[in-house]
C-alpha cells in the first residue's frame, strides 16, 4: 500500500479564503502533503484540477465543495462535498436531500466540523452541524484544526474571571498565537458521537482537516495573518492507503483518493508533533483487511497495530477500551465480538497528551 497525505478541507478568494489555488499547492508541497481537496463555500470551481510539482515531488489538488444554506441562521450545518463532478450548492435547503444528491452523483459526504462552540464575544456563532434527522452521509470530519481553535477560545473566554473587552482579547491573542497548546484533540461530543453510530452497526468514516482560510486577523492592535496554509498543512490531515502512488492521470488518481477516502482507508493524523506517517492497522481473519475494511471474524482472528514512534495506543470498540499499550509502538489483539474497532493514539507535545493518530475502524462482521 502507498501512503498518501492529504488535506481536504480549505478555502480560496472564490469564497472567504485569501490565496488561489496555485499559491495553497506551492504551501502544500513546502507542507510534504500529496493530495488537497479546495472546498470553497458554496461554490465548485470547475477547470483548475491538476498536478503541481516541486524539487521531484508531485501534488494533485482537487476542487470539492463545502455547502450550507445561506438562507439559514445561523448559517451552520456545513457539507463537504467530494467527487460529485457539479455544482451542489441548490440542495443546500435540505441536508437530506444534499447528501442524497451527493450519493446519486457517486461521491462522498462529511459532516463539516460537527460540533463547535459559540463565540459570543466576537459575533460568532457555532457552524456546527444542527439538522441530526440526516442519515445516509459518508461520514464526520471528526476534527477540524481552525473549529478546534474556536471552541478552545470560546472555553477560555468562558472561563474568564474577569470579562472585558481587553482580557477577551489578551485570550483571543494568546490563543491566535499559540494555537498548538490550546489544541489538544477532536472535540469529545464528535467521537462520542462516531462510536455510537458505529456502534448501531453504521459504516461511518472519519477525516481530519485543517479549514484554512489564512485570513488576516485583526485582533486589538495586532494585525496579521495567524493561521497561514502552510502552518496548517502541517497539523491535522488525512493520510489514506492507496494501492498505487500518484500515477500523473487525474481520472485514475482521482477515483483512487476518492475510493479510499470514502472507504476509510485512512486516519487522522495531528501531524504538528510528529508526523503520523508509517501508521499501520491491519486485521486478519478469514480475510486479510486494513483500516475501513470488512473482515470476518473466527476463532484465529487478530488485530495489529503499529505506530511509528513510542506512543499511548488504545484499541476502541464502540465507545470501550478493550486493548491499551500506555508506551509503545505495537499492539496485538485477539477481537471475540464482532464490531467496529478503531484505534486512538496520544503523544506528549507542549506539556500534554494530545491526539495524534484517530484511525477508521476495521469492521469485525
Ligand atoms: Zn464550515
Ligand atoms: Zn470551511
Amino acid at each position: 500500500m502507498h501512503e498518501l497525505i492529504g488535506n481536504m478541507h480549505m478555502h480560496t478568494p472564490y469564497s472567504d479564503g485569501e490565496s488561489y489555488h496555485a499559491d495553497i499547492a506551492a504551501e502544500a508541497l513546502a507542507a510534504g502533503l500529496d493530495f488537497i481537496i479546495v472546498t470553497d463555500h458554496n461554490i465548485w470551481v470547475d477547470g483548475l484540477e491538476g498536478y503541481y510539482e516541486k524539487d521531484g515531488k508531485r501534488l494533485l489538488l482537487l476542487v470539492g465543495e463545502e455547502v450550507h444554506n445561506v438562507r439559514r441562521q445561523p448559517q451552520a450545518s456545513h457539507f463537504l462535498v467530494y467527487g460529485a463532478e457539479q455544482e451542489m450548492a441548490s440542495y443546500a435547503p435540505d441536508p437530506q436531500a444534499l447528501s442524497d444528491a451527493t450519493n446519486a452523483a457517486g461521491a462522498i459526504g462529511f459532516l463539516a466540523h460537527p460540533h463547535e462552540n459559540d463565540l459570543p464575544y466576537f459575533n460568532d456563532p457555532n457552524y456546527g452541524w444542527h439538522d441530526w434527522e440526516i442519515d445516509g452521509f459518508t461520514g464526520l470530519e471528526i476534527w477540524n484544526y481552525m473549529s478546534s481553535f474556536k471552541s478552545r477560545l470560546a472555553d477560555a473566554l468562558n472561563g474568564m474571571r474577569w470579562k472585558s473587552g481587553i482580557n477577551a482579547n489578551i485570550t483571543a491573542v494568546y490563543h491566535a498565537f499559540n494555537p498548538e497548546k490550546v489544541i489538544t484533540a477532536p472535540e469529545p461530543a464528535t467521537l462520542a458521537l462516531w462510536d455510537v453510530l458505529l456502534g448501531m452497526g453504521k459504516r461511518i468514516t472519519a477525516v481530519g482537516n485543517s479549514d484554512a482560510h489564512a485570513t488576516p486577523m485583526s485582533l486589538g492592535p495586532i494585525q496579521r495573518i495567524i493561521f497561514p496554509y502552510e502552518f496548517l498543512f502541517r497539523a491535522v490531515n488525512t493520510h489514506i492507503l492507496a494501492p498505487n502512488p500518484l500515477t500523473g492521470d487525474l481520472v485514475t488518481d482521482k477515483r483512487m483518493i476518492f475510493h479510499a477516502l470514502g472507504r476509510g482507508n485512512s486516519w487522522v493524523g495531528y501531524d504538528m508533533p510528529a508526523s503520523t506517517r508509517g501508521f499501520r492497522f491491519t486485521g486478519q481473519g478469514i480475510n486479510k483487511g486494513i483500516m475501513g475494511d470488512d473482515i470476518r471474524l473466527d476463532a484465529g482472528a487478530t488485530l495489529q497495530i503499529s505506530v511509528p514512534q513510542r506512543t499511548h495506543i488504545r484499541l476502541i470498540r464502540h465507545g470501550q477500551v478493550v486493548a491499551e499499550e500506555p508506551s509503545g509502538t505495537n499492539l496485538t489483539h485477539i477481537p471475540i465480538e464482532p464490531g467496529a474497532y478503531r484505534v486512538e493514539c496520544t503523544i506528549p507535545y507542549h506539556g500534554r497528551e494530545r491526539g495524534w493518530i484517530y484511525s477508521n475502524p476495521i469492521y469485525l462482521r
